[in-house]
């Protein structure tokens, strides 16, 4: 049982390939802050390795064969890719899940204010935030304006060097008395998460003339009037690139790694699998963090329905081929765990934590209080992935989310198990999990994505 820290077994090769994907890794998840982003970036590099859309095949009613690479984008927040392999679908297919979509402020419908000559945007945070960690830090605004004839504006402002950044204010130390004294639910509260972004009133408006500006800054920058915030999904995330962490660099910090670090990890993972015995699968979620609910969450058809389309170009015209292949798969449901942090160690019990260094993490089952809400993945199953592992030189650990009834977190991994298949939770540690800014160790994330080439090849 004895474990020993992945960094002290690399040679020169590993290390150079694991400083390469790091760099990659960086990158994907600086450009990458939004679901939309995530899918489009995770696109351009599948295009890249050759992988087609779906709707182009069944446009042209291409027929599907061994060797094929395909994706498909649902609504532009949801991304599955396919490499088909040498069996047939029936037999099932080889499954990396993660999410795209993470913690952030959402800008409200009707958002646009003043308020005693600044103008704010209204927010309304998405997913399980520590509140007073969103203020008085650089913000950047990302996403789309639809008006009302379908043009699509995207907008994308914090981000590059000469942009201004917005954010939210706290108030100063010297007159927190009261403040001071409040709970940490409550010292700022989800009502007041107000993005400032802007001052300066419009010459000649005598009322709201801040806004009066910020109406006109939006006219002639992006084309729109007040009432096109109606249809647009605008989201506030941290600004700044994802950073090498530690005077030594081993470890990553940045935005969103929950669970973008799976995401590109999978997807690096399919990527460099090429075509194996049984199909290959990555498949990118949306809606993770509010419960994987609506057309774009795991919870949806879309999988399930690319799966059919697939099918049907390979000649399967079957429902039930269908529920055979999707029994028949094994999958591995990859979202961040919580790295053990010697600051906060009474969270945890020593024997089920995970820890930087010691590579990608397994978890049998996550849930809550009497593990409520988990996949309990078998130990059948289990048994054949730490084979694989072994048998592959991938560094894994083992872990529990947390002391028993301290907390506790899902995935996706309990949805996809409905189908019949093998689940397993797998991911990379995190610290801060949550926070603007996460922490991941960079051999852990090395080992995830060796773990998910190894699974693709040989599960
Ligand atoms: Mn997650
Ligand atoms: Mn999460």
């Amino acid at each position: 049982m004895e474990k020993k820290n992945a960094w002290l077994g690399y040679d020169e090769t590993e290390l150079q390939a694991l400083k390469e994907l790091n760099e990659e890794y960086k990158h994907y998840i600086s450009v990458g802050k939004t679901e939309r982003r995530a899918v489009a970036e995770a696109v351009r590099l599948a295009e890249e390795a050759g992988y087609v859309d779906l709707e182009t095949l069944i446009a042209s009613n291409t027929a599907v064969k061994t060797g094929d690479k395909i994706y498909a984008v649902g609504m532009k927040k949801t991304l599955a890719l396919f490499t088909i392999g040498e069996e047939p679908l029936e037999k099932g297919m080889n499954i990396l899940g993660a999410h795209v979509d993470s913690p952030r402020m959402d800008v409200k419908q009707v958002p646009l204010y003043e308020d005693h000559e600044f103008a704010y945007l209204d927010t309304h945070y998405y997913g399980g935030i520590k509140k007073y960690q969103w203020v008085t830090i650089p913000l950047a605004l990302y996403g789309v304006i639809v008006k009302k004839d379908g043009t699509v504006i995207d907008v994308e402002i914090g981000d590059k060097d000469e942009d201004p950044i917005l954010g939210i204010t706290d108030l100063l130390i010297h007159l927190s008395a009261d403040q001071m004294q409040k709970k940490a639910s409550v010292v700022i509260e989800g009502e007041d998460l107000n993005l400032m972004i802007g001052s300066k009133p419009l010459d000649g408006e005598e009322k709201d003339a801040v806004k009066a500006q910020m109406l006109k800054f939006f006219k002639e920058e992006y084309g729109i009037e007040e009432d096109d915030f109606l249809s647009a999904e605008l989201e506030v995330v941290p600004a700044g690139k994802a950073r090498d962490f530690g005077l030594d660099r081993s470890m990553v910090a940045g935005y969103g790694q929950d669970d973008r670090v799976c995401a590109f990890t999978s997807l690096k993972g399919l990527l460099d699998a090429g075509v194996c015995k049984r199909t290959s699968v990555c498949l990118l979620t949306d809606k993770e963090e509010v419960g994987s609910i609506g057309a774009t969450g795991a919870q949806s058809m879309f999988f399930e329905n690319t799966v059919a389309e697939i099918m049907n170009l390979m000649g399967i015209d079957s429902n039930i081929a269908v529920r055979r292949c999707l029994k028949n798969c094994r999958m591995l449901s990859s979202d961040v765990g919580a790295a053990f942090d010697p600051n906060f160690a009474s969270v945890n019990e020593s024997k089920n934590t995970a820890y930087f260094g010691y590579g990608v993490l397994f978890m049998k089952f996550t849930g809550r209080g009497g593990k409520s809400g988990s996949n309990d993945a078998n130990a059948e199953y289990l048994a054949d992935v730490r084979r694989i592992m072994d048998d592959n030189g991938v560094r894994f650990q083992t872990a529990e989310l947390g002391r028993v009834d301290q907390g506790g977190g899902g995935t996706i991994a309990y949805i996809s198990a409905k189908y019949g298949m093998e689940v397993l939770d797998a991911g990379v540690p995190v610290l801060s999990m949550h926070a603007p800014w996460e922490i991941c160790s960079k051999s852990d994330i090395y080992e995830a994505k060796k773990a998910y080439t190894a699974f693709l090849k040989e599960a």
